[in-house]
């Protein structure tokens, strides 16, 4: 049986940014992940990063490019009544957000991963754990048909919402809060020139819609959508007619009919599930919680999640103490109920909810309130840019 310290479960951007810093305190790791490396690599998902994620991604040794590259975004914009107001995230906390794409980080993260020599399996099949509540924990799985077992310290369930891990932690143990959202986003990605210098979070009485983008030369754009809509039956043409009727005038007559890349339709959901540690199994990212992406959380709390687990674990190997293992979790949990709190109040905010006539009174006057007064303006740029770090041993 092959051995490891710790066996991560998940190659998405939770399970390799662990990998990078386990690896940079010489902790050797085994990455399992179900799909190939090019579907993990060509994956259109989040793109803007908290300076605190920035700061975990530096001390990694992948921000070189995120630097080079990616977008300094000062302020974000809220399109309300056919105008826009800006929220000056800069003014209000002194920081800003970047926009670089996950698709670029989990580049960054797997050349990275490649250089270490670090051993990664793609393609693993039917990975299971194993002797979770004891101290030796067991992963096996299959691998071009042949079955392999690894034993470990710990096993890192980084695996994503649908992964194997969550569902290895027995149901009397875990505990789940989950709010489906009644819509859905559309998203199309194009490369064309954003005629935006930053995103603009629309509310209109046809419902949420979303200017965002990648880089100079590549958008990414949302419209709000039915549960039941399927991305065949939108057109590109359709998707751009619609995005205008939403996004405000000037964007409108700005924005051009450009080709998709990508097209796709997630629906929106808050998910947590409590606690992150099972024995030897820790979850992070989203194998323990999903956030609508409105807030912009979700790779950032997959960010935060790591950090916590590396320092943990990095205290574990270095100080034999197991002190950081047994806070990981509430520890955790308070960063994720604030995120979780946040793009829950951010969706509620900026969508239109089906035959809810005085929650639609209730979101005027809430941005009515935000766009006056300069203290809602403060929560919300904190909220945004990210809340700080908890510090190991912390209250
Ligand atoms: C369509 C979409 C759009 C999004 N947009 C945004 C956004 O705009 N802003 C934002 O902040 N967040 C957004 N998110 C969320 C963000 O992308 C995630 O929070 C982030 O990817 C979490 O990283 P992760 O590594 O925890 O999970 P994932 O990225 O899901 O990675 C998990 C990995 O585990 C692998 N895996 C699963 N099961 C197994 C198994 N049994 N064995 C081995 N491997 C397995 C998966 O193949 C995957 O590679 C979006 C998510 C989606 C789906």
């Amino acid at each position: 049986m092959k051995r490891t310290q710790v066996a991560i479960v998940g190659a998405g951007p939770a399970g390799l940014l662990l990998g990078q810093l386990l690896h940079k305190e010489g902790i050797d790791t085994l990455i399992l992940e179900r799909r190939s490396a090019e579907y993990v690599g060509s994956r259109i998902r989040a793109g803007v990063l908290e300076p605190g994620t920035v700061d975990v991604l530096e001390r990694a040794g992948v921000a070189s490019r995120l630097h080079a590259e990616g977008l300094i975004h000062d302020g974000v914009e809220i399109g309300f009544r056919g105008q826009r107001h800006r929220i000056d995230l800069k003014a209000l906390t002194g920081k800003g957000v970047t926009v670089y794409g996950q698709t670029e980080i989990t580049h960054d993260l797997m050349n990275a991963r490649a250089a270490s020599g670090a051993p990664s399996v793609y393609e693993a099949e039917d990975v299971a754990l194993h002797e979770l509540a004891g101290t030796s924990p067991r992963v096996s799985y299959r691998h071009q048909g042949v079955a392999h077992e690894v034993a470990c310290d710990f096993i890192a369930g980084c695996d994503g919402f649908h992964g194997v891990s969550r569902r290895s932690i027995p149901a009397s143990v875990l505990k789940v809060f989950e709010r489906v959202y009644p819509f859905g986003w559309l998203g199309l990605l194009a490369d064309v020139p954003p005629p935006w210098h930053e995103l603009i979070y629309a509310n209109s009485e046809r419902g949420f819609a979303l200017a965002s983008l990648r880089s100079p030369t590549r958008v990414r754009c949302y419209v709000q959508c039915s549960l039941e809509d399927r991305v065949e039956n939108w057109s590109d043409e359709q998707f751009w007619d619609e995005f205008r009727r939403r996004i405000g005038d000037e964007m409108a007559a700005r924005i051009s009919n450009a080709p998709s890349i990508e097209k796709s339709i997630a629906p929106l959901r808050s998910f947590v599930a409590e606690p992150l540690r099972f024995g030897r199994l820790f979850l992070a990212g989203d194998a323990a919680h999903i956030v609508p992406p409105t807030g912009a959380k979700g790779l950032n709390l997959a960010a935060s999640d790591v950090l916590y687990l590396y320092e943990s674990l990095r205290s574990f190997y270095r100080e034999k103490s197991e002190r950081g293992l047994d806070e990981y979790s509430p520890r955790c949990l308070k960063r994720i109920w604030r995120a979780e709190r946040f793009s829950w109040w951010m969706t509620s905010q900026l969508h239109r909810f089906p035959d809810d006539a005085f929650g639609r009174r209730m979101q005027e006057t809430e941005l009515e309130y935000l766009f006056e007064s300069r203290a809602a303006q403060q929560s919300m740029a904190e909220n945004y840019v990210g809340l700080p770090f908890e510090p190991m041993g912390g209250s």
